[in-house]
This record gives structure tokens, C-alpha cells and sequence, in this order.
């Protein structure tokens, strides 16, 4: 060793990220060894892709010399894998950065909610995305030397760790451009030392990847004896995935290929492979992940297709492509009609993007809606996963607000589950006669919702009405206003409007009633004051006393809540006290000659609705004080 390269040593600790990642990794996916080939090799094809993308503005970089490749062998002797690609290496500080920390926000909290549940943890890697560091699942030291392109011969770079504390780094002469990664096998490795073995994994790992992959093996005369001398074999089609006829490519390479996309662990749910020619000509592979990506409510959470143009890699993360509501969305899309040296600045606004961008919205939602279509069970799998995220889309893409509403789903009435499973699609089909309008009530809970008050007189009409319980859906309702011709009401408006389900018996006796309480309902009005916009009667309510409503332009109680929560000013609530005339309690209280008794049965009942309305009352004490006085005298 040189004195420069000694004298360039140093030994630095990991980022404590990694430490957790490195010891989940090898006690949490060792039934499942064979992947570090895949990370590895996908890696190193990146490398390639990057290498080609940077020589299009930098062209001494890479001129077509070498063809880019990966090339791996195995030394029984010493124990040891090499994997080495001819791709854009690392410079010192890419080594620190890239194979030191997890540079992902959020990594802290997320190793946090890990357990010592060995196969939940697992799960939670695969989302997490395996990469460089599951070498250690089967190593228990590793090399990396690596020269990045354009860098002289002697500024090339070796880093070694145990994959324990700590890592050395130092400078080192390497020859040839790119990346070598040498694999100190621990016992349990020790089975990839066999050309067969090999063989049989890259080939299952690499096939649809575009570049080479080659394994060294043992040359072989006629007679298929072995020469003793040695030989690259080329082991993969080399042919890029998505280049390749639909009818070609099974389930598993498709699945093979999302894996070396993504780093998922898991398997995807569904994809759409397509191309299209005409006034765009592109061809896109669009995946939606089976679990949703641990920091996929993280502000920072990266996202986008990988963008090819003429089938040169560009740019991953290239969100510009998908909207944000349909962030989970993964895969690529390799476009004929943008230019090579297009940049994200040039992507933000440009037509082909913009037009690109619509044919893959529909083309996601599309196959969502088929999925739907095709496996329910599969389809509320989907929704339970990412369902929060849909949400997003009636406010942020309106030319698709319809097909967004067809895809969601909803707790209800009609089902006796907290689950969201109700299509719009289901709750029109089952509309009363006569029933022009989608009911819905928004609340805290699906508790809360179920229980109600409110929902007395759909449940005595067989009325059904979408329960909302999320704390987006209040927010969501704002924009999605209509399904299939139909508008949204919320039940807690004052506005409502059910007489038309009544017959006319029932309306002239209920114009009766109203009319004999009209004076009850003004001596609550004089008592209250302007703690309400209005007092009312009611004939919605089967059990309960009173409630409280919101005027259809004023806000409600879920929305001022929300804002209250993001710490913005609310204007007060104005409600609406409505007065159920047929409850024992009204009909006792009407009865009452007594100014201040009345007062206090009116407290108990406000204070009753209020609690209902809102779970919480400004002025607990009031309301308990003529609580317990109509105790004490009865
Ligand atoms: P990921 O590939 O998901 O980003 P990894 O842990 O696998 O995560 O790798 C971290 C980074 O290290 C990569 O993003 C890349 O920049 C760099 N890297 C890994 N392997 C190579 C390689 N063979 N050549 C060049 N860079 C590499």
C-alpha cells in the first residue's frame, strides 16, 4: 500500500440508522438469502444507466468503449463473490454519503416502530427498500472499490466494514471505471460458491434487465471436461422488460422487474404494461405496490415513475408524470417524443409532459377501476392501503372527479362494519324511491357516526347514509360534490328534507304539531338568546330529545373542528336547536309554567345535544347544575 492511500485511511462510524438496518437485515431476511444478487445487480445496472445518462452532457465520460455490463465470479478458496460493473462509480464523499447513512427523512422514526417480531419486521424492510446493505445477509465483511467516471486511476476509493460499527475508507489506484463489490461470505453464504447455483439466481433476478450480466465458469472441451482455464458467460436476455411483447413476459418477471425498480421486498398487486403510438409515443409499466411505502405521508416522501427517453434511463422520482393523489403509483415510463437532454425544469412545463401526464392518470385509474371490477377482495385490499391518499383526488383533479368517486369506498348503514365498502355505485342501486340526493354524515368516529342521532329517521325510512370518519373526508366532501348525477347531503344541515317519504297523513299531522309548538319552541328561543341561530321542531328523531344543525351554508361542526385542529381561527359555530315535540322529556318540559325550571330543563337539553353534536360543551358546569336540580326535585 502507498503511503498516500495509509495516510488517506480513516475509520468512520455508520449513521445509528444503519446499524439497526444492518442487524434487521441479516436476522430478519436470511429465509430469504438469494436477494442480495438482486439488489446487487440492480444496483450496478443503475450504475450503467447513470454512466449513459451523464455521458449525453459530458461525452468523455463514456463514448461507447466498453459495452456497460455486469460481470460476477465466486473464488471457492477464499470465499469470496465479486459483483463489478463498468457503470458510473462512486467518488469519496458519494461513498460516505451513499454507503454510510440512509438519507431518507423520517428513517429514525420509522426503526422506532420496529419490533423484535422477526416476521412483521421483515414486512416493514421490504418496505423500507432492501439495497447495498443486504450484502450482509451473507456476507460478514465487505469491499467495496469503486472509481467513479472522469476520476484518474489513483483517486479511486475502498471502502471494508464488518457491517458492525463502523467502516474504513482509504484512496486506492483501481484501473478500470466502476464498482467492485467483494462479498466475505459468513458460513451461511457459503452455498453461492457454486456456478449452478449462480447461474440459477441471476439469471431468475437479471433477465429482464437491459444491460449483460456475465458469470465467470469453468471452460469445458468437447468431451465437457473442464480446461482449467476460465470464461465469461453471458446469463440474461439483456433486454430491457418493458421493450419486450406483453405476451412474452410472465407474472414472475414482472414481478422480478417491479422488485428491481422499486427495492420492494414484496410482490406488487397489479400492473398495466402499455404502447402507445400516435400523437404520443411512449410505451409506460405501471405498478400499484401491494403495502403502502412507510413514509408515504412524510412532506419529503419521493415518488414518480422512472423516466427513460428513447429507452435511456434519465431520472428516477420523475413526479411530474403522476398526480400527487396517486403517489403510490411506481413504474416508468419511456418516452419517443421528449428530448434527450430534457431536465426537471424542462419537464415542470411542457406539453408532452402535460399530455403524458393525463394519459397516465386515466391509464392508473383505469386499471384501478378494473381491478374493482375483476377481485373485490383484492380491490378493498388496494383501498385499504392507500384509500387515505384517493382521497386527495375529488380536490386535486377535477376532470376525473367522477371516476375517482367510483373508486372509493365507505362505512355505512347498510353494513354493520367499520370497514370501508360501500362503492357509490352500490349505495345508488339501493336508493329509495323518489331519493335524489347521496346522504352522508361526517364525525369523529365511526362510533360516533353509528350512534348518531341524526340517523334515527333514515334508519325508520330505510334510508341509507354513508358513515365518514376520517379526518380528511370532511375536507374531501367539499369537492366531491356529485355521482352519477346525484349531490351529497350531509344529514346535519338544516336544509334537510324527508317529507317527501312521508305520506299525507303524517305531514298534516306533523303541520299540526308544529303549529301548536310554535310557542314552545320561542320561549327556548327568548331563553337562549343568541347561544343559537334558531330553535325548531323536528320529527326526524325516534329517541332522543333534541339536536343541534348547521345551516347548509354556515359551517359544521366537523369542519370548524378542523380548522381548530390546524391551528387556524374558526368563526363560532351558528346552530340550529331542533326539538323533538314527541319526546317525553320536550312534552314534559313544554308543560313546565315555571320560567326558571323551564330554564332548566332547556339547559339539560341544549347541554345533551350539544355533547352529541361535538363530544365536548363550554360551560360543563351549567349543565350539570340544572342537571342535578331536576334530580333533586324529582
Ligand atoms: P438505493 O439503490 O435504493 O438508493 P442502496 O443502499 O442500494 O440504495 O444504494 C445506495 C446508493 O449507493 C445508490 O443510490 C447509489 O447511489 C450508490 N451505489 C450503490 N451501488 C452502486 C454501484 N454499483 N455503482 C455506483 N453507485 C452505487
Amino acid at each position: 500500500m502507498s503511503e498516500t492511500a495509509t495516510m488517506n485511511k480513516e475509520t468512520r462510524g455508520f449513521q445509528s440508522e444503519v446499524k439497526q438496518l444492518l442487524h434487521l437485515m441479516i436476522h430478519s431476511l436470511y429465509s430469504n438469502k438469494e436477494i442480495f444478487l438482486r439488489e446487487l445487480i440492480s444496483n450496478a445496472s443503475d450504475a450503467a444507466d447513470k454512466l449513459r445518462f451523464k455521458a449525453l452532457s459530458n461525452p468523455e465520460l463514456y463514448q461507447g468503449d466498453a459495452d456497460l455490463g455486469v460481470k460476477l465470479s465466486f473464488d471457492a478458496d477464499a470465499n469470496t463473490i465479486t459483483v463489478s460493473d463498468n457503470g458510473i462509480g462512486m467518488s469519496r464523499d458519494d461513498v460516505i454519503e451513499n454507503l454510510g447513512t440512509i438519507a431518507k427523512s423520517g428513517t429514525a422514526e420509522f426503526f422506532s416502530k420496529l419490533s423484535e417480531d422477526q416476521t412483521k419486521d421483515s414486512q416493514l424492510i421490504g418496505q423500507f427498500g432492501v439495497g447495498f446493505y443486504s450484502a450482509f445477509i451473507v456476507a460478514d465483511a465487505v469491499t467495496v472499490r469503486t472509481r467513479a467516471a472522469g476520476v484518474p486511476a489513483e483517486d479511486a476509493v475502498q471502502w471494508y466494514s464488518k457491517g458492525e460499527g463502523e467502516y474504513t475508507i482509504e484512496t486506492i489506484k483501481k484501473e478500470s471505471r466502476g464498482t467492485d463489490i467483494i462479498l466475505h461470505l459468513r458460513e451461511e453464504g457459503k452455498e453461492f460458491l457454486s456456478e449452478w447455483r449462480l447461474r440459477d439466481v441471476i439469471s431468475k433476478y437479471s433477465d429482464h434487465i437491459s444491460i449483460p450480466v456475465y458469470l465467470e465458469v469453468a471452460e469445458k472441451d468437447d468431451e465437457g471436461k473442464e480446461t482449467g482455464e476460465k470464461k465469461w458467460e453471458q446469463v440474461n436476455k439483456a433486454q430491457a422488460l418493458w421493450t419486450r411483447s406483453k405476451s412474452e413476459i410472465t407474472d414472475e418477471e414482472y414481478q422480478e422487474f417491479y422488485k428491481h425498480i422499486t427495492h420492494d421486498y414484496a410482490d406488487s398487486l397489479i400492473w398495466s404494461h402499455n404502447r402507445v403510438e400516435g400523437k404520443n409515443d411512449y410505451t409506460s409499466l405501471l405498478y400499484i405496490p401491494a403495502k403502502a411505502p412507510w413514509d408515504m405521508f412524510n412532506r419529503e416522501h419521493k415518488h414518480g415513475l422512472k423516466l427513460y427517453v428513447q429507452r435511456v434511463f434519465i431520472m428516477d422520482d420523475a413526479a411530474q408524470f403522476m398526480p400527487n393523489y396517486l403517489r403510490f403509483v411506481r413504474g416508468l415510463i419511456d418516452s419517443n417524443d421528449l428530448p434527450l437532454n430534457v431536465s426537471r425544469e424542462i419537464l415542470q412545463d411542457n406539453k408532452v409532459t402535460s399530455s403524458l401526464r393525463s394519459a397516465l392518470t386515466k391509464r392508473a385509474l383505469t386499471m384501478l377501476e378494473s381491478l374493482a371490477k375483476k377481485d373485490a377482495d383484492k380491490y378493498l385490499a388496494f383501498w385499504k392501503e392507500f384509500g387515505l391518499v384517493l382521497k386527495e383526488g375529488p380536490a386535486e383533479d377535477f376532470s376525473n372527479k367522477e371516476k375517482i368517486a367510483g373508486l372509493m369506498r365507505f362505512a355505512s348503514t347498510h353494513e354493520e362494519t367499520s370497514e370501508e365498502k360501500v362503492s357509490l355505485a352500490d349505495y345508488v342501486s339501493r336508493m329509495k324511491e323518489g331519493q335524489d340526493k347521496i346522504y352522508y354524515l361526517t364525525a369523529d368516529s365511526y362510533k360516533a357516526a353509528k350512534n348518531s342521532p341524526h340517523l334515527e329517521q333514515f334508519r325508520s325510512k330505510g334510508i341509507e347514509v354513508l358513515l365518514l370518519s376520517d379526518r380528511i373526508d370532511e375536507w374531501m366532501m367539499n369537492y366531491l360534490t356529485e355521482f352519477d348525477g346525484k349531490s351529497f347531503q350531509l344529514i346535519t344541515k338544516a336544509g334537510l328534507d324527508l317529507s317527501k317519504f312521508e305520506d299525507e297523513q303524517e305531514k298534516e299531522k306533523h303541520k299540526e304539531v308544529e303549529e301548536e309548538f310554535k310557542s314552545v319552541a320561542e320561549r327556548i328561543k327568548t331563553y337562549l338568546g343568541d347561544r343559537v341561530k334558531d330553535v325548531r321542531t323536528t320529527f326526524k328523531l325516534a329517541t332522543t330529545p333534541a339536536v343541534l344543525v348547521t345551516d347548509d351554508f354556515e359551517m359544521g361542526t366537523q369542519m370548524a373542528k378542523l380548522l381548530a385542529a390546524a391551528g387556524q381561527e374558526a368563526p363560532e359555530v351558528k346552530y340550529i336547536f331542533e326539538i323533538n315535540p314527541e319526546h317525553p322529556m320536550v312534552t314534559r318540559m313544554a308543560d313546565e309554567p315555571d320560567e326558571e325550571a323551564f330554564g332548566r330543563w332547556v339547559e339539560v337539553l341544549f347541554g345533551q345535544a350539544m355533547l352529541a353534536e361535538r363530544g365536548s360543551m363550554e360551560d360543563p358546569s351549567e349543565f350539570l347544575s340544572a342537571v342535578n336540580q331536576l334530580l333533586v326535585k324529582a
